[in-house]
């Protein structure tokens, strides 16, 4: 219970630090039925699933990562699967995914989402994860590259919404690119942001851009808005600064986020990280819900 308190305290600080100040950013927004609408069906249309190898890790071994993760939750680690993807497009290294067994997405769910990704947004996160949960909610673990699905987030939106949050700060939740000068004058110049969930905060609205311009970059246009052009100077910024290097499809493999050491899924997590969370370690943006 105290894991659990802990981390959605840490949620809300997350949160709070960054709109403290202020209840929306905008009084208006682009999509107002939210992205999921006008944007899955271009991604899906438009994308197919990187070829991958999927290989279950049986035994009593787990990512470090995923362990902590599922404890935070209250989920045995015993109660829990473990696989390594390997994606055929750059990268000769898998990611190793988790998620727990009664888990609404399944591995090959999971594989295929994150394989639409381009490569270079998949070499941002550490652990794709995935638990039981009534609704889809997402969480991203912005200092270690997890991405954690609860529910049935069956949608490229969402996936593409959490590695965004990876993208924003690159690994240093000091350094949120959503938290600088640049993206406030970006703001600043436009009259509004994407839909409702961009305005609970910058961090979320960084995020909602980015679903935008990926979809931008892959398509040519975004879908009509109900106020055209009403954010095009966030929409640039992304483009301007990830485009070349996240979203264009290169297929030389740059890195990823090397996965956490492997542990017993018995006993008390190694890290101390739940008990004092360090300044990098410890961001965890979320709960990010739906529509
Ligand atoms: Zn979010």
């Amino acid at each position: 219970m105290l894991q659990l308190e802990r981390l959605l305290l840490l949620a809300a600080l997350a949160i709070s630090a960054v709109s403290a100040d202020t209840q929306a950013i905008k009084n208006q927004v682009a999509y107002s039925g939210g992205l999921h609408d006008p944007f899955d069906p271009g991604f899906l249309e438009s994308t197919r699933p990187a070829e991958y190898i999927i290989r279950e890790m049986r035994g009593s071994l787990i990512p470090e990562g995923c362990k902590t993760r599922f404890q935070e939750l209250k989920i045995n680690p015993r109660d829990t699967e473990v696989y390594s993807v390997t994606y055929t497009d750059g990268c000769p290294k898998p990611w190793i995914f988790c998620r727990q067994n009664t888990a609404q997405l399944s591995i090959t769910t999971m594989a295929s989402l994150f394989g639409r990704l381009p490569l270079h947004m998949r070499g941002l996160v550490r652990h794709p994860i995935a638990t039981r949960d009534p609704s889809c909610s997402a969480y991203s673990y912005t200092g270690i590259g997890d991405i954690v699905f609860r529910g049935e987030c069956t949608t490229p939106s969402v996936w593409i919404h959490e590695t965004g949050h990876q993208m924003d700060s690159m690994l240093n939740p000091a350094n949120y690119h959503s938290g600088t000068s640049q993206w406030n004058d970006a703001l600043n110049q436009d009259s509004c942001v994407p839909d409702n969930y961009a305005n609970v905060n910058k961090i979320e609205d960084f995020a909602q851009v980015t679903v935008t311009a990926l979809y931008r970059s892959i398509r040519g246009y975004i879908p009509r808005s109900d106020h055209p052009g009403c954010f095009d100077h966030q929409l640039g910024q992304v483009l301007q600064i990830y485009q070349a290097g996240y979203f264009a499809g290169s297929n030389e493999c740059r890195g990823q986020v090397p996965p956490s050491p492997m542990v017993s899924k018995d006993g008390k997590s190694a890290t101390a990280r739940i008990v004092a969370p360090s300044p990098s370690e410890g961001m965890v943006v979320g709960p990010c819900k739906f529509e």
